[in-house]
């Protein structure tokens, strides 16, 4: 008898916490071990090659609309050849859809940065953004230089996917680059998945993602998932969280 009541209630236990994971508990995804490697990354600075798209070269934001409504131009600060985020207009993305490419794209921290954890200049790259918000395959972007956060959500990260190989971090205030091979994911006309996305990622030209095969969209909370998609634009985030604002410059995007 009493052997029997202890194992329903542990049951019910087991029960009710995984159901508790399934309604959304965002800790039930993030992990804080094991730690990436701190490496001080060489001067990656990298031009554009003839055959690219410049998606953002310092003048305007010409090849970017507003997530929100793609219809609006992308309503970010550009002052002094460099792309502020304005958290207030939401995220930004490509006018173009891609499908397969190489990408590079430099940011900076202000050197001014506060705040902590994922609340410490918070952005991202959305690799295929697959519809509003944060919807799509995030990289993640953040101060990693001295701030702890759960390892699958720190700079290089796919966002609570895959742990970067190394964190490669500058100091705020200094310019990062990031250097993307992305191979996007096939669809059956079902909707179920053909091929998995896959995704090599240079973090100040140190390798932080080897040929990593996505398990599907980036989530907040709970599994990933896959939703059927074609080309897709590329998405910048504007975090909401309180921390001052990050910077970008040097867009390009090679299409394989
Ligand atoms: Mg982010």
């Amino acid at each position: 008898m009493k052997v029997k009541k202890i194992y329903l209630l542990l049951s019910t236990a087991i029960i009710a916490s995984a159901s508790f994971a399934q309604q959304g508990d965002p800790k039930a995804t993030e992990f804080y071990s094991p730690v990436p490697k701190i490496i001080t990354p060489g001067k990656a600075i990298s031009y554009a090659p003839s055959d690219a798209i410049v998606l953002f070269d310092g003048k305007n934001l010409d090849e970017w609309v507003t997530t929100q409504d793609p219809s609006k131009a992308a309503d970010w600060i550009v002052a002094k050849n460099i792309l502020t985020v304005n958290k207030k207009a939401g995220n930004i993305q490509t006018k173009r859809s891609f499908t397969d490419y190489q990408l590079h794209i430099e940011w900076r921290i202000p050197a001014n940065i506060t705040g902590e954890g994922q609340a410490r200049g918070n952005s991202g790259i959305f690799l295929a953004g697959t519809g509003p918000g944060d919807a799509g395959y995030e990289i993640q972007i953040l101060d990693c230089y001295n701030n702890k956060t759960y390892v699958n959500g720190q700079t290089g990260s796919i966002y609570k996917q895959s742990i970067p190989l190394a964190n490669a971090c500058k100091k705020p205030g200094e310019w990062q680059g990031y250097d993307i091979v992305w191979t996007a994911p096939r669809f059956n006309e079902e909707g179920t998945i053909k091929s998995p996305a896959h995704v090599t990622a240079f973090h100040n030209g140190v390798l932080v993602q080897n040929n990593y095969e996505l398990k599907g969209e980036t989530a907040y909370i709970g599994a990933p998932v896959y939703k059927k998609h074609g080309p897709a634009p590329i998405k910048l985030q504007a975090h909401g969280d309180k921390s001052e604002p990050i910077s970008f410059r040097n867009i390009w995007i090679r299409e394989l």
